[in-house]
């Protein structure tokens, strides 16, 4: 697939928790090879059309596409082995395992080998671990982390949790990685890690959506931004145009 052309589209998608219409059929487009940034002011659904996308809610109605093939209603690792692949908006790491180790466990699910392959500890089974191991430590090296490979995650700093989460999706090898909110609770050095290696991401070729709350870093990092206000799509194109939209500003003060 060119790069320009749909990766993923989100075609009306209607996520209704009882009476409340968290998304109000929302289109959505994602462009092969663009950061999109999705915005709007809290609860305005942006997290729950992630949850969507990964497939951790089936949509009441709508669909998403991946690639051309629909995938609302796909079990989340069925998608994200497919290539889609996320962080969460609270960190979910495993606290006693090392970062090499919580990297690690997202390779395995990418492992060929049977479990009588593992318990024999075959041929093929020693080359596939090793092969994790080396493709963890540059996973590791990629998102800045490679001297803190030992440590077990929950003694990193924060702003180094949310690296490794980054790091873990990447483990995936997705086409698609969804961020919810990477920037949340960083110090400003911190974040300028954070904005260095999403640019690095993308220049791997990677499409990436991006969900976060300060504006300065969604603006500055997206090709385009969808804004969402109480489940509905209400602005959406280049970073400028979408800053100065009268709609967004009110959504954002009235929120
Ligand atoms: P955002 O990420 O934009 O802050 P969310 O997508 O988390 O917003 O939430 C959108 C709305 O949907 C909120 O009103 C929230 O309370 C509601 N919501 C989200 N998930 C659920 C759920 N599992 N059950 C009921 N309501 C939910
Ligand atoms: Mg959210």
């Amino acid at each position: 697939v060119a790069v320009g052309s749909t990766l993923l589209s989100g075609q009306k998608i209607l996520m209704q928790f009882g009476g409340l219409k968290a998304l109000n059929e929302v289109n959505l487009d994602i462009v092969k090879g663009s950061v999109h940034g999705l915005i709007g002011p809290n609860g305005s659904g942006k997290s729950t059309m992630m949850n969507v996308l990964s497939g951790i809610y089936k949509p009441t109605s709508g669909k998403v596409e991946f690639n051309g093939k629909t995938i609302s209603g796909s079990t989340p690792s069925a998608i994200a082995l497919g290539g889609v692949a996320r962080t969460f908006q609270n960190v979910q790491l495993f606290g006693e395992m090392t970062a090499a180790e919580n990297v690690l466990v997202g390779l395995h699910h990418t492992f060929r080998s049977s479990v009588l392959d593992v318990i024999f500890s075959t041929p093929r089974y020693r080359r596939e671990e090793q092969r994790a191991r080396e493709r963890a430590a540059s996973i590791l090296e990629f998102v800045g982390l490679s001297d803190l490979a030992g440590e077990e995650a929950r003694n990193l700093p924060y702003g180094k949790q949310r690296l490794l989460e980054i790091g873990r999706a990447l483990g995936l090898n997705p086409e698609l990685l969804l961020l919810d909110e990477p920037a949340a609770g960083l110090t400003a050095p911190d974040i300028k890690e954070l904005i260095a290696i999403i640019h690095k991401i993308r220049e791997h070729g990677i499409t990436i959506i991006l969900i976060e709350h300060h504006m300065d870093v969604v603006m500055s990092i997206s090709d385009i931004v969808t804004v969402l206000d109480f489940g509905q799509k209400i602005a959406e194109g280049k970073p400028g145009t979408v800053q100065n939209d009268p709609k967004v500003i009110e959504a954002y003060l009235g929120g």
